[in-house]
């Protein structure tokens, strides 16, 4: 083969230097020196093995087709790069043959498929002018001579299958017939054989051409930093730009994709006081118009020479082809990126443009993708029906067709499931396999203690009981989750838990998220077990040294039975005597590794973990897929769900004497400021005492008007708590610090300020706070969103109170990857995969894990070793490998 590349550069060499004396006149080969060109470039390109040879082809190819229709100065140019092209063409083929790397070689026959071909007389150009006839006086063209003119050809490449100019399809990289258009010099220099050197996927992207400090700033706030990121970094959708048209092929009307030059100054009409900017655009068929209103700085967009491409609608106006205020783009490196074929549409940011960010992922994808491992099996790949892993990457970012797509698509989020469904398996028969306690229940006492509550189970508590302390009985440790809605009582189902563990002489630790919350679990503890002699302490960060250090003596000696906490719990400094419980309160707010810390405090205790946000079916296939599912749906009788109201914040007032007709009636409300605890600032924070102050003076004269923050003492916290409580204070004014299990069943009005700034999840939380009596509560969310996502979070509110129609709704708003949090989780993150779109692909991946860690538990074998990689570089994936 290389023999046949060789002659065929031969062919393509020569008349380069005599086109070149000639003056590029076109003139040098009898019938057309560009269409002999592109013909053996052609030629050349199809007899290639070599992806990278392909290329360089391609881009003599692209170099010729638009020679004729380029001024003498282009013209040049071209010859220039072709000139360079064929010596890199030639250095690559030397130190192939050196390294005997193309040792495939061509059947002989190909030889034959070469015909000495003149060009028909009639299409001779300027017969009489070609000064070289003798020179070159034997033309030779391929076979596979295009036949049709330009034009023709490129109606004809409209109804061809997409697959033949695919750009990321590694054997078929022909370029698009248009692309003749298109300045190549950016496109030349990427192809640089330097520049092609395989890289790492741990490559800061700073090693691709064109990247440099600045834009490799822009790429960060992307989230690209390295070459791998970049390979993750998927197209947020595709534009199929593969009907292309030229402007007399339009019929006025319709939507198309046209590539044009700009051909006149652009210039801009007033009329009837509208300001009309108009672009001259042309192609080889015709002229149009790109039109733009009150927009004049757009003049400035465009200089005459300038290539575009142009989407939109085109109409008739006086006779004038026009495309009104259309999309454009430069065209600045290679066409077949975004011409010609279903084009990837890519999340950017200010300052980087789609034409580079395009290129960028097209070099990347060059650079890597073929040195890549397979990551699965190819059992596994059959089984599944999967596409190979670097198709998929080159397929999901330069797709060939729709059906390529959809494979690629569906073979990287496989991958991403396995991977967090093998985190989860891994998990779930590391646990199962450990020994744990075996409590002993004794029904009598449990039954005793139930009798003891101040009020009767629900049916769904019984269950939830049940189930636990079934768990609790088996060897090997409880890890279950509890959720059900807010208010639904599970903190009573905990203490039951709770009571059998310190029954049989182990201690409990409770942690919370918050102090007001673990605050508040210890008091109702106390109050539940009241009548029993168990000795429960608190352990939270605003203790004071001193008795912190005597709390965790307590703990330490196990003294303290029961110990409620916050982050406190899992400091180095608490040891515990004999933990056998752990009891893990809203859940989402920790990591999985925070968890663990509190686990290693005991010896593998039993783990309850309560959730109050409602769990669609796909998380709990996901995030939680390594803990058992216990649901408590039914509330305890007589709950009043909150009637929720949205008012834009012009009709404030409103909300405001609503919460008065409530004070009259003895009732009290909440005030609800977005404030973020973790976060909460001084300064938000006196905004808060303001808001409190003007309400006090200005609304609620007659009441008083109290203040709660994240900020505030501990001591002064329990005091304005009480005093709520008592309802000494009527209106509290709070920052999110109320989120989470505050109850104070008077309170039957709540007012969210700046609703919008808060998520759905935690908006159906703060309500929960008022759904805590048979009486009617309310719930009114003050906000005036600037996001139709805000608006939909609100309209959500107004239209269910059903905690799992919110998850879901959540879900869909703000994505998995947020809403997982997958990270804290100690999961990987998903780039790719849509837990909600994706179920189908998810539960395959979830059977996949399951059987690979049920036939290679500690993923050893060798064709399981990039999955055992793809673990470990997980936050505690390697612990996690080794002691299941
Ligand atoms: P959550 O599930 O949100 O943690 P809690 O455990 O805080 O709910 O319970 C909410 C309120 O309901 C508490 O005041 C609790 O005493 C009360 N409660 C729990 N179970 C019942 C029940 N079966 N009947 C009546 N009230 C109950
Ligand atoms: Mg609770």
């Amino acid at each position: 083969m290389s023999m046949a590349l060789m002659s065929i550069i031969d062919k393509l060499e020569k008349p380069i230097s005599v086109e070149e004396k000639t003056g590029c006149l076109n003139f040098s080969v009898i019938g057309g020196f560009d269409r002999y060109m592109v013909a053996w470039a052609k030629r050349a390109r199809e007899i290639c093995v070599d992806d990278y040879l392909k290329e360089l082809f391609g881009e003599m190819v692209r170099l010729f087709e638009g020679y004729e229709s380029s001024d003498l100065t282009e013209r040049r140019r071209r010859i220039l790069q072709a000139r360079n092209l064929l010596s890199q063409v030639r250095k690559e083929l030397n130190e192939r043959m050196q390294t005997a790397e193309l040792t495939q070689a061509l059947p002989t026959k190909t030889q034959q498929n070469f015909e000495t071909v003149e060009m028909p007389e009639s299409s001779l150009p300027h017969k009489e002018f070609n000064p070289i006839q003798q020179t070159i006086s034997q033309v030779q063209l391929p076979h596979e001579e295009p036949k049709s003119t330009q034009i023709a050809q490129s109606s004809q490449r409209t109804n061809q299958p997409t697959k033949s100019h695919s750009f990321a399809s590694p054997r078929s990289p022909a370029p698009s017939p248009k692309s003749s258009m298109v300045s190549d010099r950016s496109s030349v220099k990427s192809l640089q054989p330097q520049a092609l050197n395989p890289l790492s996927l741990s490559d800061p992207v700073r090693y691709l051409k064109g990247v440099g400090p600045q834009r490799a700033k822009l790429l960060k706030r992307l989230g690209v930093e390295t070459i791998g990121d970049l390979l993750q970094f998927y197209p947020r959708r595709y534009e199929d730009r593969r009907n292309l048209k030229m402007l007399t092929e339009i019929v006025p009307g319709e939507k198309v994709v046209v590539q044009v030059q700009v051909v006149g100054n652009p210039f801009t009409e007033e009329r009837k006081r509208l300001l009309i900017t108009k672009v001259p655009v042309g192609d080889a068929t015709g002229r149009a118009f790109l039109v733009w209103f009150n927009q004049p700085y757009m003049e400035k967009k465009f200089r005459i020479g300038q290539r575009l491409f142009v989407f939109g609608k085109a109409t008739q106006i006086f006779g004038q082809l026009t495309f009104q205020t259309p999309e454009i783009e430069e065209i600045t490196g290679d066409a077949n990126l975004q011409v010609g074929r279903l084009v990837p549409v890519y999340p950017l940011t200010e300052g980087l443009s789609q034409n580079f960010v395009r290129t960028l992922v097209r070099e990347t994808v060059w650079r890597t993708v073929d040195k890549l491992e397979e990551p699965l099996s190819n059992s596994i790949r059959q089984r599944y029906n999967l596409m190979l892993f670097n198709e998929a990457l080159r397929q999901v970012h330069f797709p060939d067709d729709e059906g390529q797509l959809e494979a690629a698509r569906r073979r990287i989020v496989f991958d991403e499931f396995l991977t967090m469904q093998l985190v989860l398996a891994l998990r779930k028969k590391g646990v199962k396999e450990h020994k744990g306690i075996v409590f002993h229940v004794d029904s009598d006492s449990v039954e005793r203690f139930i009798r003891s509550l101040p009020f009767q189970l629900t049916k769904d508590q019984h269950k939830v009981i049940n189930e636990i302390l079934a768990d609790m009985q088996k060897p090997n440790p409880m890890n279950r989750l509890l959720h059900g809605e807010v208010g639904s009582g599970k903190t009573v189902v905990a203490a039951t838990a709770m009571f059998v563990a310190v029954q049989n002489g182990y201690q409990v630790a409770f942690m919370a998220p918050t102090e007001i919350l673990a605050e508040q679990h210890y008091r109702v503890l106390q109050e539940l077990f009241r009548w029993h002699d168990v000795n429960i302490i608190q352990l939270v960060g605003s203790l004071t040294p001193a008795n912190k250090r005597k709390a965790r003596m307590k703990i330490r000696e196990g003294m303290a039975q029961i110990v409620v906490g916050t982050h406190a719990l899992i400091e180095e400094a608490t040891e515990f005597h004999r933990l056998g419980l752990v009891v893990v309160d809203e859940q989402h707010r920790f990591g999985v590794m925070q968890r663990a810390k509190l686990i290693w405090k005991g010896q593998s205790p039993d783990v309850l973990i309560m959730t109050a946000t409602p769990i669609p079916r796909t998380l709990a296939l996901t995030i939680y897929g390594d803990l058992d599912v216990s649901v408590i749906r039914e509330l305890p009788p007589g709950r009043q769900r909150a009637k929720t109201y949205w008012l834009h914040t012009s009709k404030r007032m409103l909300a405001y004497e609503f919460i008065k007709k409530e004070l009259a009636k003895g009732h009290q409300a909440y005030v609800v400021c977005p404030l973020i605890e973790e976060s909460e600032k001084l300064e938000d924070v006196q905004s808060v005492y303001r808001h409190a102050e003007w309400l006090q003076q200005s609304v609620f004269q007659n009441y008083k008007v109290g203040v709660l923050h994240g900020r505030m003492p501990g001591y002064e916290k329990d005091e304005i708590m009480d005093a709520f409580r008592q309802n000494k204070i009527h209106v509290l004014v709070t920052t999110t610090v109320v989120e989470v299990g505050v109850d104070v069943p008077n309170a039957k009005v709540m007012v969210v300020e700046d609703a919008d700034r808060f998520g759905l999840a935690q908006l159906h939380q703060l309500r929960g706070r008022v759904e805590r009596s048979e009486h009617q509560c309310f719930c009114v969310l003050i906000a005036d969103p600037s996001t139709d996502e805000a608006k939909e979070r609100l309209r959500a509110m107004t239209k269910t109170n059903d905690g799992f129609v919110i998850a879901e709704h959540d879900l869909r708003l703000r994505g998995p990857g947020e809403f997982l949090g997958t990270r804290q989780h100690g999961l990987p993150d998903l780039k790719l995969a849509d837990i909600i779109k994706d179920i189908d692909i998810l539960i395959q991946a979830k059977e996949c894990a399951e059987w690979l860690v049920e036939i290679d538990s500690h993923l050893e074998r060798p064709e399981h070793k990039y999955l055992r990689a793809k673990v470990e570089a997980l936050e505690g994936g390697a612990e996690l490998l080794r002691v299941s």
